[in-house]
């Protein structure tokens, strides 16, 4: 796959308040975030034009800054329409939409007080994470590498710096022919994805774990929701490991998985079965509905 560098392309990016050429957005090397890591990010979906639960992102990016410490200098309006209109902008429809928020150049030292906050707003066409063989199923290396403590790191911010534990589980799953790591947490319990939240269903109930030291993320509240219209049982729990054998279908969820089946995790092997299909079928036709039906449909 080649891929073309993201300096190397053309479009518009909403920057700080303006809307300026995709080649000329950017920042000085001495930028805190570039050192310490102190940004906060969203992956968000356009379908139909629409960017899907686009106030729950914003609300979720807001929240991600006030736990790094810092106040994004723009209201939940104003990054909305913002996000809007970097995908008009672009001429785009189904497209990735990335706001980025992190601290400038004012102050490099660990205390960063002084630093302004900047916003950026990108969007790109992006398929499924996962390609076209999603219907296949990915394969999962379980990780060596944890999803921390809550009171380690800031699990609950979409915080960049907790990419880095996503990074080295991704690159170790990769190179053992993986498509991608399920991580623990740090009690032993199954977390997520590196990028993705995940399900597992037993005994016709759909399972999913307790978000109490990683992302909880939009989709996976979507697809609970989901699956309760359907009258799944939906059970939220700690689940250990060795139980993951136990389960007849297992898929993993997010802005950029959808709902992807998950075929092998270690050296278990699962097939796609009815509860995958008809909770990806019920995701597909909802993306595509207004924000308003969107809402209606998930306020349960
Ligand atoms: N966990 C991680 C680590 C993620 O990066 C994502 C993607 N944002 C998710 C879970 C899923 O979250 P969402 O459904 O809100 O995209």
């Amino acid at each position: 796959m080649v891929l073309v560098p993201f300096d190397d392309r053309d479009g518009l990016i909403w920057f700080d308040g303006v809307m300026v050429p995709w080649r000329e957005a950017k920042i000085h090397v001495l930028s805190h975030g570039l050192h310490y890591a102190s940004g906060v990010f969203e992956g968000e979906r356009a379908y139909s034009g629409n960017i899907f639960k686009l106030r729950a992102h914003t609300e979720r990016l807001i929240a991600s800054g006030r736990i790094l410490g810092f106040e994004i200098p723009y209201t939940a309006d104003q990054i909305d329409d913002a996000c809007r209109a970097v995908v008009a902008a672009n001429g785009l429809t189904e497209a990735y939409v990335r706001p980025l928020a992190w601290r400038g150049t004012e102050q490099l030292s660990v205390s960063a007080q002084q630093t302004k906050i900047h916003l950026m707003v990108a969007t790109w066409a992006w398929p499924n994470l996962f390609g076209d063989d999603r219907m296949k199923g990915v394969t999962l290396d379980i990780a060596d590498w944890k999803r921390p403590h809550p009171e380690t790191a800031p699990t609950a911010s979409k915080a960049a710096g907790l990419y880095m534990i996503g990074t080295l589980a991704k690159h170790t799953a990769e190179a053992k022919g993986f498509n991608d790591a399920l991580m623990l947490d740090w009690r032993g319990y199954v977390a997520e994805g590196t990028g993705a939240n995940v399900f597992f269903v037993f005994n016709g109930e759909v399972h999913t774990p307790t978000p109490d030291c990683f992302l909880d993320g939009i989709t996976r509240r979507v697809v609970m929701s989901l699956a309760r219209a359907r009258q799944y049982t939906v059970v939220e729990r700690h689940i250990m490991p060795d139980e993951i054998a136990k389960a007849s279908e297992v898929f993993l969820v997010g802005t950029a998985a959808e709902v992807t089946p998950v075929r092998q995790i270690g050296d278990m092997h699962f097939t796609p079965g009815e509860v995958t299909r008809t909770l990806l079928g019920d995701f597909e036709a909802l993306v595509r509905k207004s924000p308003a039906e969107v809402e209606l449909l998930t306020a349960a």
